[in-house]
């Protein structure tokens, strides 16, 4: 491709929106524009990028045996009605009637729609397994629609769906899809890891996501230092062994003492000159229209992904101001487990026979001190309700962890029977009985790994694309266009390159040197290859990684031997090859 015949607009300023560098980059170097909050048009240099990712995405489901289709994006409301979706999946499913009133909705995901394709299409256990996948338009309205691809309200997912006879089969079919989505990431160039996490909205038994990581990233990961243990914060189990001696520790009967205005762990805390752990927070929630409290120790954080997963609900909200006085009969800030007017009390693990705590006494301006828990708090059941600190132990070995952000770039699940189940998608087994299908969902955020990633290689003069999902692998930028010597070693190195089939853009445009390097350096191509004056006269050329900025002269008349091999070796440095 000649860069003169080619539309790259590429810009000196960041958009004025843009709040993460991804999205300033992604707009400076003309790869997308955007059409209104959270929709983006994809410009040439933008869709070759989304192509080349497609593309291997492509191959590795093709190779897993995975056989592609593509489903509508308008779907009607009766599918979601039939799964029970239609009144959990709240205000991210955009909906719309037709002329004829009749409900429908954009596909966020389409687990009903394939469930409803394969139960009209499957009778028998011969036609199983069978692994479906397609690449194409989601649509989410998402609340705050923000940093350029990486949260969109229309984006492109590939996502893909097994159908098993039994769980032993649905499971294999999960970690092929695993090892699939490792191979992607590692041919995209990408540095990832694949965690445990929540299995949210979609539901299922378990699940893994795929992490590219970057500082930036919304997500965080815990990692154990010692065992392969990786899991979403959202979702690492707190473990901590009990202190046996404090156990058995025998506490004085509970006291009220005064606490003045004293609302904040750290207020109360400091006034009464005990550690923050000793202080219970009691946090309280509206969960299904009832009152409910949650016990925390004073240093950590309710994890709500951990609730809605351990007591099996969607939805929970934190109470009002006025809920809290109702429930305790105080002020907000003095709220405590004793007498509290709520259905359920639900503690954290953290806290099991825990004693000489502190509480609020459900009274303005007093506390409870020598709590026991064992003793004094009638608990409904102690869960896992907390966050996952970096201090705490690996819950599977112990060992020490490490906390790391990252983008979520895939997600895979293990279903089970829930929308077989509900959506009645059933075969008849070897045996002659009908059973449900077992089912498996996989995605990838296709147009979010273009952020992320950027996110995960930049530096100050903008992109370093890998080289497989560059918008071209290498750029010719011909410095002294009038020199007709230069003119004839930049067409044949670039005949010969489009030759060898690689991704070539020429930059023979007419412009000065400096502004010709400062594009291919905010577009991020991999290898840049300079013809300039000086070195044709040398018999010269220079190639330059974009990832270390090493240059190197290569002799023109050796350039064919040499070059593959020069290429060759960036594409290992980035773990590709
Ligand atoms: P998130 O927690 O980031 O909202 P999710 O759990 O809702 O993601 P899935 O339903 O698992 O996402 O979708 C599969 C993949 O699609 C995700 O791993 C992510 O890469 C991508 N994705 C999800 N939402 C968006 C979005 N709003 N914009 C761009 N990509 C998205
Ligand atoms: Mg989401």
């Amino acid at each position: 491709m000649r860069f003169k015949n080619y539309y790259v607009p590429t810009l000196k300023e960041d958009p004025a929106d843009a709040e993460v560098i991804s999205h300033k980059l992604l707009v400076r170097a003309g790869l997308i524009r955007k059409l209104t909050s959270g929709i983006y048009s994809f410009l040439p240099l933008g869709l070759r990028t989304l192509k080349k990712i497609t593309q291997i995405v492509r191959e590795e489901m093709d190779r897993a045996g995975c056989l592609e289709v593509m489903l509508p994006v308008v779907q009607p409301a009766e599918l979601w009605q039939e799964s029970g979706r239609w009144d959990f999946y709240g205000k991210e499913l955009l909906r719309f009637k037709d002329r004829n009133m009749r409900d429908f909705c954009l596909g966020p995901t389409h687990e009903e729609v394939i469930t409803d394709l394969i139960r009209h299409e499957i009778r028998s256990y011969r036609q199983l397994p069978i692994n479906l996948y397609q690449i194409h338009t989601k649509f989410r309205d998402e609340i705050r629609p923000r940093f350029g691809l990486m949260r969109c309200r229309e984006f492109i997912m590939k996502d893909g769906y097994s159908f098993d006879r039994d769980d032993e089969g649905a499971e294999k079919s999960y970690f092929e899809m695993y090892n699939a989505y490792k191979r992607i990431f590692q041919r995209i160039g990408l540095r990832f890891r694949a965690v445990e996490a929540d299995t949210g909205q979609i539901g299922g038994s378990f699940s893994h996501e795929f992490m590219v990581l970057a500082d930036t990233g919304e997500d965080t990961i815990v990692v154990c230092t010692s065992c392969e243990f990786a899991s979403n914060i959202e979702k690492a189990e707190v473990k901590i062994k009990l202190n046996e001696k404090e156990s058995l520790e025998v506490v004085p009967e509970i006291e009220e003492v005064f606490t003045p205005n004293k609302h904040t762990v750290d207020e109360v805390a400091e006034f009464l000159n005990v550690d923050k752990s000793k202080i219970i927070k009691t946090l309280l929630y509206i969960i299904e229209n009832e009152p409910v409290a949650f016990l925390i120790p004073g240093t950590r954080e309710l994890n709500e992904a951990k609730v809605k997963s351990a007591l099996g609900v969607v939805e929970l909200r934190m109470a009002t101001h006025e809920e809290v006085k109702e429930w305790s009969g105080c002020e907000v800030g003095f709220a405590g487990p004793l007498k509290l007017k709520v259905k359920r009390i639900y503690a954290d693990n953290t806290l099991l026979h825990k004693k000489d705590l502190v509480c609020g006494a459900n009274k303005k301006d007093y506390h409870l001190i020598h709590v026991d828990m064992d003793r004094d708090v009638k608990v409904d059941s102690y869960l896992d309700l907390v966050n996952i600190e970096e201090t705490d132990p690996c819950p599977r070995c112990g060992g020490k962890l490490k906390f790391l952000k990252g983008i979520e770039v895939g997600h895979v699940f293990k279903l089970g029977t829930k929308y077989s189940k509900a959506m009645n998608a059933t075969f008849i087994d070897e045996d002659g009985k009908e059973k449900y299908m077992v089912m498996g969902c996989y995605g990838i955020g296709v147009s979010r790994i273009i952020a992320a990633a950027i996110e995960q290689n930049h530096d100050e003069n903008g992109i370093i694309f890998p080289p497989s999902i560059a918008p071209f692998e290498i750029i010719i930028l011909t410095l002294d266009l009038k020199d007709s010597k230069v003119l004839e070693t930049s067409e044949s190195l670039y005949k010969f390159l489009l030759n060898k089939n690689i991704d070539v853009i020429w930059d023979n445009r007419d412009l000065r040197a400096g502004f010709k390097f400062k594009d291919a350096d905010l577009i991020g191509f991999p290898i840049q290859i300079i013809v300039g004056k000086k070195g044709v006269a040398q018999g010269i050329v220079e190639i330059k990684n974009r990832k270390t900025n090493e240059k190197l002269n290569i002799s023109i008349s050796e350039f064919k031997e040499k070059f593959e091999q020069i290429r060759q070796n960036i594409w290992k440095e980035w773990g590709i090859l």
